[in-house]
């Protein structure tokens, strides 16, 4: 997997910026539930404050999904937001019940260089639809089950799975 790694010493103080694209092969994503059209974009925001950094990633991508109701494949833009602090230093010894409960997440880093692309990965996996829909309205092609007109040489089938039931 390729690395997409932020220099923390070269941020400057206040916002920094980043675009960067990526390809599924590049983030090991070819083997998913579904193939990703195009490329992999993540727009990255970081907040420098000293040795703290507040990194929020926007991720888009396209997934080709097929419907779990019509079997209609299809494309569809996803969007990830994502956001988390970033501290240098060793991660602090607290007690455990003593943490917070904060809704952004804190890592912690040693050196001077951080792998955004784990996190860039996740966020796609993430992503995955369990039950894709083409359309909010997509139905079942519909089809006559009237069990009154069944073809006779059904008969003794149905008999046998209603006891099977
Ligand atoms: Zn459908």
């Amino acid at each position: 997997m390729k690395q997409i790694i932020l220099k923390l010493n070269e941020l400057r103080k206040g916002k920094n910026t980043f675009h960067v694209s990526s390809t599924a092969g590049e983030l090991d994503l070819e083997d998913i539930d579904y193939p990703i059209v195009g490329n992999i974009d993540t727009h990255i925001e970081i907040y420098r404050n000293r040795n703290n950094y507040e990194i929020k990633l926007r991720t888009r991508f396209v997934f080709r999904l097929t419907c779990s109701r019509c079997l209609t494949e299809f494309e569809k833009q996803f969007e990830d937001l994502g956001a988390f602090y970033l501290k240098k230093g060793e991660v602090p010894d607290i007690p455990e019940g003593m943490i917070k409960d904060e809704y952004i997440e804190t890592l912690y880093v040693s050196g001077d260089e951080y792998d955004l692309a784990p996190i860039i990965r996740e966020q796609v996996l993430l992503s995955i639809p369990m039950k894709p829909l083409c359309s909010d309205s997509c139905t079942v092609p519909e089809y006559d089950s009237g069990i009154d007109e069944v073809d006779s040489r059904w008969a003794d089938l149905i008999k046998l799975k209603e006891k099977l039931m």
